[in-house]
């Protein structure tokens, strides 16, 4: 049997991101040369958004350019990755998820994804947040666990503090005190597994409504807690801001 493979949770940041060499990018890129070689890779990112749970199927899939305003550099990126239909079919078969051959690689994975492989040598799935609650959405990660014995390296990418309207022009500025203690509190939350605080189940209204005006580059931390936190307390390989609140943690178990 194979050894299990890792779970991760990347902060991704701005797409720029992708072309850049900074602290967070030689990040990626020694961790990627780190990690067992996986099969596949199972995404769930931030920017695939979805009425109910997708996987994304199909032998090429495209490359998604989801933003504007950035420069032509990262219009021309193509992450040619494999996709991996069998794999795409476990987790439809393990979730419930419907196929989806429209979608292709977003952002959210191919920013990270061109720094930890490269050479995109290894096959890549996307899986979609559904309009689902927290909780659910735990629940749909937890049933991704059998995956990790397969080989399957999954990356949940998101942020866990996440602004744009608050974001300073400067990538080095110092950490905003709010977003670095937001960003505290979910650390702490995932070291004492607090689930009602992970799950949104309490807690300040005001404060996450700050952190995150939209849930959406939350939720990929919970398909992360779900399908890892078997492996017990998770640990932070890179910590972090960008733009004064934008925390780059990232989060890693097994
Ligand atoms: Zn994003």
């Amino acid at each position: 049997m194979r050894a299990s493979m890792p779970v991760l949770f990347i902060g991704h940041g701005s797409p720029l991101n992708a072309v850049a060499d900074n602290a967070f990018s030689r990040f990626l890129r020694e961790l990627g040369k780190s990690l067992p070689k996986p099969r596949a890779i199972l995404v769930v990112s931030a920017h695939w958004e979805t009425p109910e749970p997708r996987v994304l199927t199909g032998e090429a899939p495209r490359t998604i350019h989801d933003f504007r305003g950035f420069p032509q550099a990262l219009f021309d990126i193509r992450y040619a990755a494999a996709g991996a239909p069998l794999l795409s079919a476990r987790v439809a078969e393990l979730t419930g998820a419907g196929e989806d051959s429209r979608w292709g690689f977003d952002h959210g994975t191919w920013s990270v994804l061109t720094h930890l492989y490269p050479q995109a040598e290894v096959p890549v799935v996307q899986l979609s947040l559904g309009a689902l609650s927290p909780r659910a959405h735990y629940e749909l990660a937890r049933k991704l666990k059998p995956l990790r014995e397969e080989g399957v390296l999954l990356v949940a990418s998101g942020n866990i503090t996440h602004n744009l309207r608050e974001l300073s022009g400067k990538e080095d500025a110092p950490a905003a005190p709010w977003a670095a203690a937001f960003d505290e509190k979910i650390r702490a939350a995932l070291v004492a597994r607090d689930l009602p605080t992970l799950l949104l189940e309490t807690g300040n209204e005001e404060e996450w409504n700050r952190a995150h005006p939209r849930i959406d580059h939350y939720l990929p931390l919970l398909y992360a807690l779900g399908a890892g936190e078997d492996s017990g307390s998770p640990s932070f390989p890179y910590e972090g801001f960008q733009y004064g609140t934008l925390s780059m943690r990232a989060v890693r178990y097994g």
